[in-house]
């Protein structure tokens, strides 16, 4: 396979991919394969990764890479986070949950935090010693976030969280959760606001079951509950209540353009190594690449994700100039996650049955790939919002 995936698409690069940027993504790499891949198995059997690959991925600079030096991070924009998402991609850990700490986490503390929040959370975030997760979720409301119900009630000078939330990555090792709340449930959406939970300093906080899932089996995935779980006033993120529908609005275009990073780092993967095995391959005594079929399907999907790459790197230069809106974020996550699912499944059809084989990483590729068209805000949603526009 190409040292990176992405050279079989024979794109140049965007300029926002250059220089430290271009730099970043080769040591990412690097990390990726010499430290995670060789134990990628054992964290797939164990369905979570362990503290250690967090704290060395912190001492390699690759947690909160876009975050202010001030803080702990690395000072980079969304290009920097993107180049360590294509890194796992491309290596195919992708079970690793960096992005969602690095671009979704650490962003609502810089951007919504006090200047004491931001001094005491973002640089344990960075070193790893803090792992994050966002609980949004609860057994009774996905899509409709409107509808949660977890409820966080001020008492004196604490607010006491009951409630319970499911679905969350990094469920088990999280100990940093940003916990979406009612603090007016007569309010609607105008009474949602945003709960940091420390889980190492609060009673009443429980883990509950490590979801069992069809693919990204290393990552854990969790349903939590909080029993009157007190975290101090100082916890509520933002300086007022009520403001969490419109924080959670805001950052949801740079969530959904990572899970499109993700994607078009698998789909490169999966084509550098389908193109790989079709050459190798042999059958009615000529490689598998010889036949027609091969050659149109592989031109197709080629052709689909030079067109998927070029649209994710307008979209990112557009994200770091500040000017991603919402609606073109929504079709990043829907198409790419869409075109991630047809391509590792064609891909897979190529490979014949060794494709359906766990040993083949593309096995591995078509269970991971399921799921990016529904978290993240399902692809129907994101149709949805699209359709708002129009
Ligand atoms: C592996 C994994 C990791 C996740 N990680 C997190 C996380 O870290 N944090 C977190 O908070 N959540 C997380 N989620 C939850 C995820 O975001 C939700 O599953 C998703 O938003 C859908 O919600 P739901 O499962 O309740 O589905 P529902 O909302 O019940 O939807 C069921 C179906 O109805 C469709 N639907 C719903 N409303 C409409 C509508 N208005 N129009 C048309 N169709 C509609 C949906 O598209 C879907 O097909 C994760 C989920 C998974 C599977």
């Amino acid at each position: 396979m190409a040292t990176n995936p992405a050279e079989v698409l024979g794109l140049p690069k965007p300029a926002w991919a250059a220089d430290e940027v271009g730099m970043l993504y080769d040591m990412a790499t690097r990390f990726m394969a010499e430290e995670i891949a060789p134990r990628y198995d054992e964290f797939e059997k164990n369905e979570m990764f362990d503290r250690e690959s967090w704290l060395k991925a912190g001492a390699a600079g690759l947690l909160c890479a876009s975050m202010p030096e001030k803080y702990g991070g690395s000072g980079g924009t969304f290009a920097h986070e993107s180049a360590i998402i294509e890194a796992i991609g491309h290596v195919g850990v992708d079970g690793f949950g960096i992005g969602l700490h690095n671009s979704i986490v650490a962003p609502y503390i810089l951007h919504y935090g006090s200047e004491e929040q931001k001094e005491k959370w973002l640089p344990k975030l960075a070193t790893g010693e803090l792992i994050g997760a966002i609980a949004m979720t609860e057994p009774g409301a996905g899509s409709d976030l409107q509808g949660v119900k977890t409820r966080a009630e001020k008492d004196g000078n604490h607010y006491k969280i009951s409630g319970s939330k499911t679905f969350i990555t990094n469920g088990q090792l999280a100990n940093l959760i940003i916990v979406v709340t009612k603090t007016d449930p007569d309010k609607g959406a105008k009474g949602t606001s945003l709960m940091v939970v420390e889980t190492d300093e609060v009673e009443g906080f429980e883990r509950g079951r490590n979801l069992d899932k069809i693919g990204l089996k290393s990552n854990d995935t969790s349903e939590l509950f909080f029993n009157d779980v007190r975290v101090p006033t100082s916890n509520l993120l933002g300086h007022e209540e009520g403001k969490g529908f419109v924080q959670l609005m805001q950052q949801l275009p740079q969530e959904r353009l990572q899970i499109g990073t993700g994607a078009i780092a698998m789909i490169e993967r999966a084509l550098a190594l389908t193109i790989d095995y079709v050459k190798e391959r042999k059958a009615f005594g000529k490689a598998v690449i010889d036949f027609q079929n091969t050659q149109f399907k592989l031109a197709e999907l080629k052709t689909e994700a030079t067109i998927g790459r070029v649209f994710y790197n307008d979209c990112v230069a557009r994200h770091i100039d500040g000017g991603l809106d919402p609606v073109t974020a929504s079709m990043a996550k829907y198409w790419l996650s869409d075109l991630q699912g047809k391509v590792v499944d064609e891909c897979l059809q190529l490979h014949g049955g060794y494709g359906y084989m766990n040993e083949y990483p593309i096995a591995r590729m078509y269970r991971d790939a399921r799921v990016q068209r529904i978290y993240g805000g399902t692809n129907e949603i994101m149709k949805l919002l699209i359709g708002r526009s129009l």
